[in-house]
């Protein structure tokens, strides 16, 4: 894999294969502290945090054949594939499916439309949602925090984990989009089929496309040339491979796949291992996945490495100035000791 740095030591392109805590003999003896292992060398350090969003992207059913017929949404290169493409190009007809009850797949089926996919077949499991956020706009609007306190001061993970699964209530597609496929839907190139599954789906090999049968059985497809997957990804930390070694040499309790992580959003109050993001559900709430997720949880994590590192190392000047320099950037006591200095 290539290597992109950005800066030397600030930003590089590896990929995390294993994440250890303990003594090392040579680097640290009385301190314990991280080896990160990745797929070019090791790591080590005080402190990690853990922003991987959630579990690699998984195809349901993933064929054996056929596999350059199926994309998951995540893993998208282009739209459509260069054999639908080709094609398209030759004036062939080409039609597609697209798995998934989300604002992606709404735009996927949307996007293949546009590019002269000629049908779309949009498949939902449930009933089409509109909604104008992925989470209830108390989620995320102006008056959160009672959401926020409510979801803070439960009694347990497992309250907490309801009320995820409550906010978030599966996909669901914004009004525009909804608009934008009754249009495509009145023209003839989409047919929108809710509470409705793949069954099977068979591969041949000569005509290259697949040949799909539905739950229900009351649709008949025509031969589809490629089917998309905009499934979404899981929340399971304990099938991450490079959380196995913390899993076992340090095990936490997980509710719904996510870790119950500390207030402090510790991996464990002995393991500064921090977690942003999805997996970090169980403390941040339904917002987790999405970017008001990210910033409360990046606000939080600062804080909490910032009482594991200590104010010495992170006031960078050094001495009192440094700490009310860096008390005033992070919005930490007084901003107006910092005012007095400069006056
Ligand atoms: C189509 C789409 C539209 C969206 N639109 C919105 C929106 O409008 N507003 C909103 O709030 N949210 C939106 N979201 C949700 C969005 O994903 C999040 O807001 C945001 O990307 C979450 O950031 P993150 O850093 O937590 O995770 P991610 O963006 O998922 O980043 C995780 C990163 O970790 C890397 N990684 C994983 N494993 C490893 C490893 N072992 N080693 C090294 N690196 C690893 C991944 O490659 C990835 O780069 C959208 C999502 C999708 C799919």
């Amino acid at each position: 894999m290539d290597r992109y740095n950005l800066r030397d030591n600030i930003v590089s392109h590896e990929k995390v294969e294993d994440i250890r805590f303990g003594y090392i003999e040579d680097i640290s003896k009385v301190d314990k502290i991280f080896t990160v292992r990745t797929n070019e060398g090791v790591h080590h350090a005080k402190t990690v945090v853990l922003a991987t969003g959630g579990n690699p992207p998984q195809i349901p059913d993933m064929p054996v054949e056929g596999t350059e017929a199926v994309t998951h949404a995540m893993q998208l290169k282009e739209m459509p594939s260069p054999r639908v493409r080709a094609k398209l190009d030759a004036r062939l007809s080409a039609n597609i499916v697209v798995v998934g009850g989300g604002l992606t797949s709404a735009q996927l089926a949307d996007l293949a439309i546009r590019r002269g996919v000629t049908k779309v077949w949009l498949l939902m499991r449930g009933p089409l949602k509109v909604k104008p956020f992925d989470v209830g706009l108390e989620w995320v609007g102006k008056f959160r925090n009672f959401e926020q306190a409510a979801f803070w001061t439960t009694d347990s993970v497992e309250e907490r984990w309801e009320m995820i699964k409550t906010a978030r209530n599966g996909g669901s597609i914004t009004p525009p989009y909804k608009k934008i496929l009754e249009r495509h839907v009145s023209t003839g190139r989409l047919c929108l089929l809710q509470n409705t599954t793949i069954k099977e789906k068979k591969w041949d090999t000569v005509s290259k496309t697949w040949s799909v049968s539905l739950s229900g059985g009351s649709q008949t497809l025509p031969r589809i040339d490629h089917i998309y997957f905009a499934t979404g990804v899981q929340s399971d930390f304990e099938c991450l491979p490079f959380l196995q070694t913390m899993c076992s040499d340090y095990p936490i309790e997980s509710c719904g796949g996510l870790p119950c992580i500390t207030e402090n959003m510790a991996w464990r109050d002995d393991v500064p291992l921090f977690i942003a993001g999805r997996l970090a559900a169980l403390q941040l709430g339904p917002g987790a996945p999405n970017l008001i997720g990210a910033r409360i949880g990046a606000e939080r994590i600062a804080w909490s490495i910032q009482d594991v590192l200590g104010a010495k190392e992170s006031g960078n000047d050094g001495g009192d100035a440094g700490k009310r320099r860096f008390d005033y950037l992070t919005g930490r006591g007084s901003r107006y000791d910092a005012l007095a200095e400069v006056m």
